[in-house]
């Protein structure tokens, strides 16, 4: 069995010091003359393009059309090198702990493919991982480019590790790590196991609300991503990999812990009767 390990990037691979929302913020003031537009809305977990999008419309009053988009984008992609280095220069920009050592464990096993599944632009995803030197880590990726909407981003990146593999990617196999409410809830959407870490940009009461099937501070502590993983095995036993989705009979288990969350878990049905080849209403 294969496995395919998608990793978020802002708040999940590094911290670029809040470089996206500056490189943003400079794009509309130049753009459109309105000073800080991202105070007014929130770009954790969204795609670039929709954030792009949500900006013009804050700066313009008007929806956004695919010209505008692209206009924020070139002047965003000019800006964001210079944001990048101010932020390493002033020490804003940090990696996630242990998550280095944890990719290079995930990379021995010859069954694992690691790749990105970010909202960022690809050119925006390489700017702001160049001073980590994780650039070269990921056989594949889904970008901000490829869609307005988390999961298409996702599902683009499972197709183009599917080509390299030589064969189907089933959802059992995809693997989300990231650290939003909307990293988790893009994987269920597509029938992908998600695991986040609380150190990125969301709160960990929400993350807990959304779901997850692992939830850690970071990386430095591999034991229970490997088992997570199904790569190492528990200390008691359980298979965690195994049982928990999308086809699990103890959903009651996994949100009775979180609290329920109605909406999460009538998408989790929805995913699993699919699964099973049924139509719910
Ligand atoms: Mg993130």
């Amino acid at each position: 069995m294969h496995k395919l390990v998608l990793f978020d990037l802002d708040g999940t691979l590094v911290l670029a010091g809040g470089s996206g929302k500056l490189a943003l913020n400079a794009a509309v003031e130049k753009l459109y003359g309105k000073k800080n537009v991202c105070s007014e809305f929130s770009l954790a977990g969204c795609t670039d393009n929709a954030n792009f999008s949500r900006a013009h419309e804050l700066a313009a009053g008007e929806k956004a059309k695919t010209g505008d988009v692209a206009r924020i984008a070139a002047a965003y992609l000019k800006i964001l090198p210079v944001e990048v280095k101010k932020a390493v220069r002033e020490k804003r920009y940090s990696k996630i702990r242990g998550v280095e050592k944890f990719i290079a464990a995930l990379k021995k096993h010859k069954n694992v493919l690691v790749g990105l599944g970010t909202g960022n632009l690809k050119e925006g995803a390489f700017i702001k991982l160049g001073p980590s030197g994780m650039t070269g880590e990921f056989v594949c990726g889904g970008f901000g480019c490829d869609g307005y909407h988390r999961a298409d981003v996702l599902r683009k990146a499972v197709r183009r590790a599917e080509k390299i593999a030589g064969r189907k990617i089933s959802p059992a196999e995809v693997y989300i790590v990231g650290d939003t409410p909307l990293d988790i809830s893009a994987g269920k959407e597509c029938g992908y196991r998600t695991g986040v870490v609380t150190c990125g940009y969301s709160p960990r009461g929400e993350l807990l609300r959304a779901g997850p099937e692992l939830l850690e501070k970071d990386f430095s502590d591999m034991k229970p991503w490997l088992v997570w993983l199904g790569l190492c095995k528990d200390p008691k036993g359980a298979r965690h990999a195994s049982y928990m989705f999308p086809d699990c009979a103890i959903e009651h288990v996994q949100f009775g812990r979180t609290g329920v969350d109605s909406e999460q878990l009538k998408l989790l049905r929805r995913v699993k009767a699919n699964a099973r080849g049924k139509k719910l209403a």
